[in-house]
């Protein structure tokens, strides 16, 4: 069942964060919020036509998958996985990050991703695709300019077609190698997920557009990261109370990526993973911004997760 939040709700989630009582705590449930706000007698100051900036992180389920599929000859123990994905709200258009999984595969994992659900197996819920978790934070699809796609291997590809005025920007390289992967890679393109008529796409070129920023302030800035997929791309997000934040999505999949301690279970060039993980960490260090990694199980805990909360 999809819950579906009143405004004032929404705005009453939002008075609490800033009020940071609830930080202790991951997840609230919608009614413990509430409590929780009419008991610090939290007004409605937050205006529903804020034009700041806002990143919130969602998450489609999980993947239940071994070590060594996310860290390159590790052992062959169990390892899960979340599945982040984004959204920014910004005064020129709202834009999603990747969407997570597409939600064919909540209705039937085999049917819609095959033989590498052996190795990546999903574990996601029928309302935790993208556009029924947008709708629960009030988000109109209609209003998503852009969505930015890091890559399209198959957890991040489930947003792609589903929102009707985006232009859907991605690496040329990525794309053309969607289409003809190699025999290693091809299990993770799903083509039902991006080979769709009347898409929009804008395509960035590599190190011709590197730093690409989007709506020309400097807000969200596009990343040429490739290694882990021939065109990869990460993102670095300035938020005007919060600060930069860096979105590494898979150029490092976990902190043990970040630290050099492995390379990705699925990589198209070590080489070009080793160089990306290396410009991200210049990146981060320049502008001192924290660090999002792709599928942490450990480090996503701590990040504030939608629909309560977000970072400003
Ligand atoms: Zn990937």
């Amino acid at each position: 069942m999809t819950t579906k939040y009143k405004k004032s709700d929404l705005e009453q989630f939002a008075k609490i964060i800033e009020n940071k009582k609830v930080e202790k705590k991951d997840n609230y449930s919608i009614k413990e919020a509430i409590q929780e706000s009419k008991k610090n007698n939290s007004p409605n100051i937050i205006s529903g036509t804020s034009s700041g900036i806002k990143l919130y992180m969602f998450q489609t389920g999980t993947l239940k998958t071994k070590l060594k599929y996310i860290k390159m000859n590790q052992s062959n123990e169990d390892f899960e996985i979340p599945v982040p994905w984004f959204l920014i709200k910004h005064p020129k258009g709202d834009v999603v990050i990747d969407g997570g999984n597409a939600k064919e595969v909540s209705v039937d994992m085999h049917a819609h991703w095959g033989s590498v659900v052996a190795a990546y197996e999903p574990v996601m819920a029928k309302h935790e695709n993208c556009i029924d978790q947008l709708s629960n934070i009030g988000q109109n699809i209609n209003d998503v300019r852009y969505l930015l796609q890091s890559h399209l291997h198959l957890d991040h590809s489930g947003g792609i077609g589903r929102f009707p005025n985006a232009t859907h920007v991605v690496q040329r390289k990525e794309h053309e190698y969607a289409y003809n992967p190699d025999w290693f890679a091809k299990a993770a393109y799903i083509r039902q997920d991006f080979d769709k008529p009347n898409l929009k796409w804008h395509f960035l070129e590599d190190k011709k557009t590197d730093f690409y920023d989007l709506y020309g302030d400097g807000a969200i800035k596009i990343i040429f990261t490739p290694g882990h997929s021939p065109g990869h791309q990460s993102f670095l997000i300035n938020l005007p109370n919060t600060g930069p934040v860096l979105l590494t999505i898979d150029a490092a999949y976990t902190m043990d990526h970040w630290n050099d301690k492995a390379l990705p279970g699925l990589v198209c060039s070590s080489v070009d993973s080793a160089s990306s993980v290396a410009k991200l960490k210049k990146v981060a260090a320049e502008n001192k911004a924290i660090i999002v990694t792709g599928h942490d199980p450990d480090a996503w805990k701590t990040f504030k997760k939608a629909p309560m909360f977000y970072y400003d």
